[in-house]
């Protein structure tokens, strides 16, 4: 019987891989408040924001207070969504 292999390639994505389920690589520039749920700090300008569990709140942050890092972010994001459409694609179509 097959399996289906998913965990074995999320595994191999190098430095942003956190390894658990924060995958976007706008949480590399925040951490997870125990105290307040929903909530993250910034760990560069240490403003806590308010996410809610999705991250536009905490790109808006990075894009308003520290554009270099949210152009970092955003460039990840495109990264990983192209990785992501590669892998869709059959191996034919890359040559
Ligand atoms: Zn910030």
């Amino acid at each position: 019987m097959e399996a289906p292999d998913l965990e074995a390639n999320a595994s191999s994505s190098g430095k942003f891989d956190a390894g658990k389920h924060l995958r976007s690589a706008v949480w590399y520039f925040f951490t997870r408040s125990t105290e307040v749920v929903g909530t993250s700090k910034c760990t560069i300008c240490s403003d806590v924001v308010k996410h809610a569990n999705n991250t536009s709140n905490l790109l808006k942050d990075l894009k308003l207070k520290q554009p270099a890092q949210h152009k970092e972010a955003e460039n990840q994001r495109k990264k990983e969504e192209k990785k992501a459409s590669k892998r869709r694609k059959t191996a034919d179509n890359l040559r």
